[in-house]
C-alpha cells in the first residue's frame, strides 16, 4: 500500500516536471542550441527567447472567437516553429500556462503561454509545434529592413490560403474578412 502510494506520487511529479526537460523549456547551453537567428521578449522583459530557425514553417491568421477574445484583437497572427528551434532563456520560469479547453492553469498541451508579470501572450504550444506571436520578435533596423525581416514570419498569409473559424478543415471556412464562406 505504502509503495503503491509512493509510485503514484512519483508518476504525478514526472508528468508535471516532464515538460521542463524538453524544448522549448529545456535549459540547454547556447552552443548546443546553435546560432541564434532571432531574439524576442515580452513587454516587461521577464520572458526572453531565442530562435535558431530563420523562417517560419507556416503562418496563420486565426479569426475564431476564442482567439479574438484571448488576444483582444480582430484575429490572432501566429508563426509556426518546431519546439526544438526555440530556447527560453529562463526555461519555464516566469511563464504562465492556460488550458483554454479546461479553463485552468494546469500545464498540458495545447496550452496558451504568457508572461506571468505583464501577461503578454507569448505563444500557443501545441503537441508538436509552437505557434509564436511574431510581434515579440526583435526586428530592429530601418523601416525597410523591418518590412523585409517581417516576411520571415508571414509565409503564406497573403496568398489567398483558406481561413477557418476553428481547426483547419474541421470548421467553418471564412473569407479574408472573417465572414463565413457561402457554399
Ligand atoms: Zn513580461
Ligand atoms: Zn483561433
Amino acid at each position: 500500500m505504502c509503495c503503491a502510494k509512493t509510485n503514484e506520487s512519483l508518476e504525478v511529479n514526472a508528468d508535471v516536471e516532464d515538460y521542463t526537460n524538453r524544448p522549448p523549456y529545456l535549459l540547454q547551453p547556447l552552443q548546443r542550441f546553435g546560432e541564434t537567428k532571432w531574439r524576442a521578449h515580452c513587454q516587461c522583459g521577464q520572458v526572453k527567447y531565442a530562435l535558431r530557425r530563420a523562417r517560419t514553417l507556416n503562418a496563420k491568421f486565426c479569426h475564431c472567437r476564442q482567439c479574438q477574445v484571448l488576444h483582444g484583437a480582430p484575429f490572432q497572427w501566429a508563426a509556426i516553429f518546431p519546439k526544438e528551434d526555440i530556447r527560453f532563456e529562463n526555461g519555464p520560469e516566469g511563464l504562465s500556462f492556460y488550458a483554454a479547453g479546461e479553463k485552468n492553469h494546469k500545464y498540458q498541451t495545447p496550452t496558451k503561454v504568457s508572461c506571468s508579470i505583464c501577461r503578454t501572450p507569448i505563444m500557443d504550444e501545441g503537441r508538436n509545434m509552437c505557434l509564436l506571436f511574431p510581434q515579440l520578435i526583435d526586428l530592429s533596423g530601418s523601416p525597410d529592413e523591418q518590412r523585409h525581416r517581417m516576411q520571415h514570419f508571414c509565409q503564406h498569409i497573403h496568398d489567398g490560403i483558406a481561413k477557418w473559424s476553428g481547426m483547419d478543415e474541421q470548421s467553418q471556412q471564412l473569407d479574408d474578412d472573417g465572414q463565413p464562406l457561402k457554399p
